[in-house]
C-alpha cells in the first residue's frame, strides 16, 4: 500500500487516502463502501499504524477500485502529522563523512528533529534570517509501525511499518558555530516528508533503494541505500536499547555524499530553489526554498 494523508480542503486537517494508479483513494470513503468501521477516521499514517496490525490488514484486504480517486488537485501533508519523535542519524555513508572533513563516529551519531520542522510534499522549506548557507541531506525515512522497546536487530525489522523520503534540511554554519544542533537542523520547516508512506509488504528491500537528490533538475546525490555504515535493524536496535518507539516516530537514516557543504565551492540552497529527493519504489518528494516570513 502507498498511504497519504492529503490536506481536507479548507483547513489544516487531514484524511488517510491510498495511492493507486488512477489516483487517490479517500480511506474513509473505503471504509464507509466496505463496512469496515476501524478504518474509519484515520488522519494519517500513525493514526492507521496506531489501531494495530489487524487494521493494517484490513485496509490492504479492501479493494480500492470500489471508491472513485479524489477529482481535481490534492494538497499533501505529511503522511505522519505529529510523530512522538523524529530520531536521525549522522554520517551514516562513508562518501558523505568523507566530504564532511571529518572522520567516521565511533559510536553511532543521533539527533532529533521536531514535528514542527515537518511539512509536507510540494511544500515550502523556509529561508530562515539566521542562516546563510541553508543545505539539503535526501535520506530513506523509516516509519515505525508497532511499539519497539529493547528489539533485537534480526527482529527489527518487524516493527518498520513502513517506508518515506525526508530531507533533513540544514543551516550549515548554525550547525558548524554550535556544539548541539538544535538550531542548525530543527528550525520550522526543515523536515519535508512524504509525498507517501510505503507499507513494509510493497517497499523494495533496502538493499535495492537509490537515493537521488535534484536542486533545479540538477543531480547532486545518486547513492544505493545498500551503502550505509549502520543498517536499519541494528539502528532499530541500538534507538530502542533506551528510547521506546512508538507507532508513526521517524528515524532518518542518513544522508549519502553530494550536499553543498561538501563541494569545494558551496552552492546553498537560495529563494526559489526547488529540492526533489527521489526513493526509486517510494516516491519523490518536492520541496521549494521561499525566505521565511515575518512573525504574524
Ligand atoms: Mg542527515
Amino acid at each position: 500500500m502507498r498511504l497519504a494523508a492529503l490536506l481536507a480542503p479548507g483547513s489544516e486537517g487531514s484524511r488517510l487516502h491510498l495511492e493507486t494508479n488512477d489516483g487517490y483513494v479517500s480511506v474513509d470513503e473505503l471504509a464507509a463502501a466496505s463496512g469496515v468501521t476501524q478504518l474509519r477516521g484515520l488522519a494519517d499514517v500513525s493514526a492507521l499504524f496506531s489501531r494495530g496490525d489487524e487494521a493494517v490488514a484490513a485496509l490492504s484486504a479492501l479493494d480500492p477500485l470500489e471508491v472513485a480517486p479524489v477529482a481535481g488537485p490534492v494538497g499533501f501533508a505529511p503522511p505522519v502529522r505529529r510523530p512522538s519523535k523524529i530520531i536521525c542519524v549522522g554520517l551514516n555513508y562513508a562518501a558523505h563523512v568523507e566530504e564532511s572533513r571529518t572522520s567516521r563516529p565511533e559510536r553511532i551519531l543521533l539527533f532529533s528533529k521536531y514535528p514542527s520542522c515537518l511539512v509536507g510534499h510540494e511544500g515550502t522549506i523556509e529561508l530562515p534570517a539566521a542562516t546563510r548557507e541553508l543545505d539539503y541531506e535526501g535520506e530513506l525515512a523509516v516509519v515505525i509501525g508497532r511499539r519497539a522497546k529493547g528489539v533485537q536487530a534480526e527482529d527489527a525489522l518487524g516493527f518498520v511499518g513502513g517506508f518515506t523520503i525526508i530531507n533533513d534540511v540544514t543551516a550549515r554554519d548554525l550547525q558548524e558555530a554550535e556544539p548541539q544542533w538544535v538550531r542548525g537542523k530543527a528550525l520550522d520547516t526543515f523536515a519535508p516528508l512524504g509525498p507517501v508512506v510505503v507499507d513494509t509488504a510493497s517497499a523494495p528491500p533496502i538493499r535495492d533503494m537509490h537515493i537521488r537528490t535534484l536542486v533545479n533538475g540538477e543531480l547532486r546525490q545518486d547513492a544505493s541505500c545498500a551503502l550505509m555504515i549502520t543498517p536499519v535493524p541494528e539502528l532499530i536496535a541500538y534507538i530502542s536499547a533506551g528510547i521506546t518507539l512508538e507507532p508513526g516516530d521517524i528515524i532518518a537514516t542518513g544522508t549519502p555524499a553530494g550536499v553543498a557543504f561538501g563541494m569545494e565551492h558551496p552552492v546553498y540552497l537560495a529563494e526559489g530553489d526547488t529540492v526533489a529527493v527521489e526513493i526509486a519504489g517510494v516516491g519523490t518528494l518536492v520541496s521549494h526554498i521561499a525566505t521565511a516570513r515575518a512573525q504574524r
